[in-house]
């Protein structure tokens, strides 16, 4: 019978494992460096806010893996030998292959800051890291403070974490304003004073140099590169971003970039071995996606994509219009197709905010078709699947602003922005 291997527990690699379990009777196994069982790592950050404890934030039962005949071996894959199949484990065992599927995830980004590697310091990715924070952080008589190096979503999920328990949090930002490399500029100011009112200390502009030891080899503090000033801290949390976690893929035949490189099948350069989540890099990128996406929703897509592939039945990743949400502290966070820092060429974008600073939108659209491009929304909750017929039905902007309150998740509350909202729109029509 043909063995299926999945290297990575994670959405992407569950997700391949039960979908071939549905379409085949092949042997599977399911191998984890991190956990025996599947977690939802997006459920991390409750654990530690009291929210839910670990079992949880399981979706499966433990049961669920042997009933439907999925192995699950813990171990840390540390070679792949593609001539012969196997894999070769830290502990010193193998495991043969016929087909192997790659969904290693992601790995926080630690860019040589020297201490980096010192005692309470960690990053924020996997299940060790919350055991790691729960140990240095556990109250703010251990932690007085925490220094968080890093503004993106995770960052911020940090910040909030801490803020649940007390603990005092310095926030370093290298961008002059929150995440402004995606976000457009009135939506990245408005998060800059949302987290500023939660009395985190937000420093904009703001690059760590160094972390410094105490005599037992644990974080004191923390020296700010622009100034040299020094932040006593008894944390650290690195969160500058993620990388695909493949190091141990490099020495191998399979061409790797910065993740593995993957065609739109999923295929790598090997025959028989695919990649598949947050570990996988495309060769060209589709649309205006990023060759390496690290969101939940799309390793589920690619894991159920490789699944057919793997069962006889080739298909090609066609994850379709981009979505994805997010929250900040209290503000929730979706965005429907493309909304871009700066708007593209002959783009435009119509920004409304209320004047409570905790919920506005930024729609995109062509200035000369009026196409719809994509729309941000902060503290209003909109559809997917309106979004997603919208962007199917090639709507234009005029048409999207008029009925937006079909989108909304909670028309009565929408209902008390709408004519405000879209009385600004037509005011920016006249300017324009
Ligand atoms: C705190 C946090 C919050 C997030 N929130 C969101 C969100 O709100 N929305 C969203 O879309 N995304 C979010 N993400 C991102 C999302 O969680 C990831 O995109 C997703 O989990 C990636 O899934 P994956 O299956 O590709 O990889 P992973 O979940 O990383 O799983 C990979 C597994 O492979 C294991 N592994 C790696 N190398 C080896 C090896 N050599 N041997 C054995 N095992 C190995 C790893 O230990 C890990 O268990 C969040 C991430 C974090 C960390």
């Amino acid at each position: 019978m043909e063995h299926i291997v999945i290297i990575g527990n994670g959405i992407s690699g569950v997700t391949t494992a039960r979908h071939v379990r549905k379409l085949s009777d092949k042997k599977i196994t399911l191998v984890s460096a991190e956990t025996d069982y599947f977690f939802s790592r997006t459920a991390l950050m409750y654990i530690y806010m009291g929210h839910m404890k670990f079992e949880h934030t399981q979706p499966y039962e433990n049961w669920f893996w042997e009933k439907n005949k999925i192995n699950l071996k813990k171990g840390f894959v540390k070679t792949i030998d593609t001539k012969s199949k196997k894999l070769h484990f830290a502990k010193g065992d193998s495991l043969q292959y016929d087909k192997l599927v790659i969904a290693t995830g992601s790995k926080p980004n630690k860019f040589g800051w020297p201490g980096q590697g010192l005692d309470g310091v960690m990053g924020m990715y996997h299940k060790q890291d919350l055991e790691n924070l729960e140990k240095y952080a556990p109250n703010n008589k251990v932690c007085k403070r925490a220094v968080i190096v890093g503004g993106g979503l995770i960052g911020i999920e940090l910040a909030e974490m801490l803020n649940s328990r007390n603990i005092s949090v310095t926030f370093l930002v290298r961008e002059d304003s929150f995440w402004n490399m995606v976000l457009p500029k009135g939506e990245s100011q408005m998060i800059n004073k949302h987290i500023k009112n939660h009395h985190i200390d937000l420093r904009l502009g703001t690059n760590l140099k160094e972390i410094i030891s105490d005599e037992n080899g644990k974080v004191k503090g923390i020296v700010i590169a622009e100034t040299g000033e020094i932040i006593d801290c008894n944390v650290v949390g690195l969160t500058a971003g993620v990388s695909p976690n493949i190091t141990f893929i490099k020495d191998s035949e399979i061409e790797t970039g910065r993740g593995v490189k993957v065609n739109r099948f999923l295929e790598t350069n090997i025959k028989d071995i695919y990649a598949i989540g947050d570990c996988a890099e495309q060769h060209e990128p589709i649309g205006q996606r990023r060759p390496i996406e690290a969101v939940w929703y799309t390793g589920r897509m690619m894991g159920e994509t490789v699944a057919q592939t793997i069962c006889g039945n080739r298909i090609e990743y066609k994850p379709g219009h981009w979505f994805n949400s997010a929250k900040f502290l209290d503000i929730e966070y979706q965005t429907y197709g493309w909304v871009f820092a700066n708007p593209k060429e002959n783009h435009q974008h119509f920004h409304w905010k209320h004047e409570d600073d905790t919920k506005c939108i930024t729609v995109e659209y062509n200035i000369e078709t009026r196409a719809f491009v994509g729309i941000n929304t902060f503290g209003i909750r909109m559809r997917h699947e309106t979004f997603n017929k919208w962007l199917n039905e090639k709507r234009n902007v005029d048409y999207v602003m008029n009925h937006l309150s079909e989108a909304n998740f909670d028309p009565e509350f929408y209902s008390t922005f709408e004519k405000d909202i879209l009385s600004a729109f037509n005011n920016q029509l006249k300017t324009v």
